[in-house]
C-alpha cells in the first residue's frame, strides 16, 4: 500500500505524536498519554518539561537511574568501534561479559538472548534439549505455577499458568502441567518421572508480586532432584540486585538452580536476556540447536559488563535494603492513617501494595492519579500497586515520589 499521502506529523506536539500513535501502532498497548523525553537518576521529563519520579524504572529495567554516565561511556565507546556481527564470529564485550556472569554466579555456561521472554524460551529448550540428549523424549513435561509470568512468545504464554494470556492465541505449545503456587504438596502431586524442569520466579512480579513462601524454592529443588528435574527460575524481573541480593532465590539457603534466565536490568536499558546454566546442563546444547542474530551483540553485552560490575557492589545492595525498607515503613505509615492496603510485601525494591477489599481494583485509578501528580508507578494486576524504582534512587526522590504517592492515595 503506498502511504505516499498520509499526514506526517509537522511537530513534535505531545498530542499529535500520541494522535500518530493511535493512528500507526498495532494496538497492542495502552500507554498513558504523555511522551517522555528524558531522564536523570530517578527522574524523568515529558516533551511538556512534566517532572516525574521514577518509581517503576521501565518495569525493572533501570535499575541504575536514567543517564548514568558510566553506562554512557560504555555505549558510546563501544558504539565507535563495532556494532554488530552475529554469532558467526567471536567479539571481546560479549566474551568477557559470559565469563563475568559465571564468576559472579553459580553459573559456568552462558547464552545471549535479547529479552526475557527469549532467555525462557531457550531456558526451556535447554532443559528439553537436555532430557531427551540425557534420558528421553518423554522426560518433558515443564511445571509452572498460577499467577506465573514468563514472557509472550508462544512457549512462555504457555508456560505462563494465566489464561488472559493465552486467550484466542490456542493451539499453544503442549508439555506444561500448572500448580499453585506456594502449595507445598500441590508441587508433590505435580511432579513425577516425566517432569523436565520445574519453572519458577522467586517473587511472581506480573502476577501481584508475590514472593515465594520461605521453604517453597528449598521443597521444589528437593522435588527435582529426587526426580532428576531441573530447577529454572526465572529472575528475569527480580534479579540483578532488584531485592536487595544479585539474585531474588539467593534469599533462600541452600538453592543451586540448574538455569537461570535474566533480562531487564541486565542491559540498564539495552535490550538483553542471558540464560545461565551449570556446566552439565549446559551441554544440552551442541552446535546448531540454537540460536539468536543478535544474542551477544557488542553494544548490549558492553553496557551490561558496566551494569553488572555496578550491581554486584556490595554498597549499592546495601542501599537497596535501606531504601526498600523505607519504602515499606511509609507505606505501612500511610497504611496506619486509613487501611487502604490489606498487605504490602516484597523484598528491598520490588515490593506490592494490595488493596484492601474495599478498594479492590483500584490500582489503575492510583496509577493515573500518580502520574498527575508527577510519579511513574506500576500495577499488577488490578489490585497491586507495584514499586520498582532505580536501586539508585536517592533518599530526596524517594521521599518526594512517596509523597505525591500519599497525596495521590488521598483520592481514594
Ligand atoms: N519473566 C518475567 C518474570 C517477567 O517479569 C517478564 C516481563 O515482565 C518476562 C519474563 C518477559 O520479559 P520480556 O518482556 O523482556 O520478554
Amino acid at each position: 500500500m503506498n502511504h505516499e499521502n498520509d499526514p506526517i506529523p509537522v511537530s513534535n506536539s505531545s498530542q499529535e505524536l500520541i494522535e500518530a500513535a493511535s493512528n500507526y501502532y498495532i494496538p497492542n498497548y495502552h500507554p498513558s498519554p504523555i511522551v517522555l523525553s528524558h531522564g536523570k537518576g530517578a527522574r524523568i521529563w515529558d516533551t511538556n518539561q512534566k517532572e516525574y519520579i521514577d518509581l517503576g524504572a521501565g518495569i525493572s529495567v533501570t535499575n541504575l537511574g536514567h543517564a548514568d554516565p558510566e553506562l554512557i561511556v560504555a555505549m558510546v565507546q563501544q558504539a565507535e568501534k563495532l556494532w554488530h556481527t552475529s554469532n558467526l564470529y567471536h567479539t571481546e564485550p560479549a566474551i568477557l561479559l559470559a565469563q563475568e556472569l559465571v564468576q559472579a554466579t553459580f553459573a559456568n555456561r552462558v547464552f545471549f538472548a535479547n529479552s526475557g521472554a527469549e532467555a525462557n524460551e531457550a531456558a526451556i529448550k535447554l532443559a528439553r534439549k537436555y532430557m531427551s540428549r540425557n534420558y528421553s523424549y518423554e522426560k518433558s513435561e515443564i511445571i509452572t505455577f498460577s499467577g506465573s509470568f514468563h514472557g509472550r512468545t508462544m512457549a512462555t504464554i504457555a508456560a505462563t499458568a494465566q489464561p488472559k494470556y493465552q486467550e484466542g492465541f490456542q493451539p499453544l505449545p503442549g508439555g506444561f502441567t500448572y500448580c499453585e503456587f506456594n502449595n507445598f504438596l500441590a508441587a508433590e502431586k505435580c511432579i513425577s518421572p516425566k517432569t523436565c524442569a520445574v519453572m519458577v520466579e522467586p517473587i511472581q512480579g506480573e502476577g501481584g508480586l508475590t514472593p515465594a513462601k520461605e521453604g517453597f524454592l528449598l521443597h521444589l529443588q528437593q522435588l527435582c532432584r529426587q526426580h532428576n528435574a531441573l530447577l529454572i527460575i526465572d529472575e528475569v524481573q527480580s534479579g540483578m540486585g532488584r531485592t536487595g541480593k544479585l539474585f531474588a532465590y539467593e534469599w533462600e539457603n541452600g538453592i543451586n538452580p540448574d538455569i537461570v534466565s535474566i533480562a531487564k536490568a541486565l542491559g540498564g536499558g539495552i535490550p538483553i536476556g542471558a540464560v545461565l546454566a551449570s556446566e552439565k546442563i549446559a551441554h544440552g546444547f551442541q552446535p546448531g540447536d540454537h540460536g539468536s542474530t543478535f544474542g551477544g551483540n557488542p553494544i548490549a553485552t558492553a553496557v551490561a559488563r558496566v551494569v553488572l560490575e555496578k550491581i554486584v557492589s556490595p554498597e549499592l545492595m546495601a542501599h537497596v535494603r535501606k531504601q526498600g525498607k523505607f519504602l515499606m515503613t511509609c507505606l505501612e505509615t500511610i497504611n496506619q492513617e486509613k487501611t487502604i492496603f490489606q498487605e504490602i510485601r516484597g523484598k528491598g525494591l520490588m515490593i506490592g501494595a494490595e488493596f484492601a477489599p474495599h478498594y479492590q481494583g483500584k490500582a489503575s485509578e492510583i496509577r493515573e492519579q500518580c502520574l498527575q501528580k508527577g510519579v511513574l508507578l506500576l500495577q499488577a494486576g488490578p489490585n497491586v500497586l507495584r514499586f520498582l524504582p532505580p536501586l539508585t534512587i536517592e533518599d530526596e526522590e524517594l521521599h518526594l515520589g512517596l509523597e505525591r504517592v500519599q497525596s495521590a492515595l488521598e483520592t481514594l
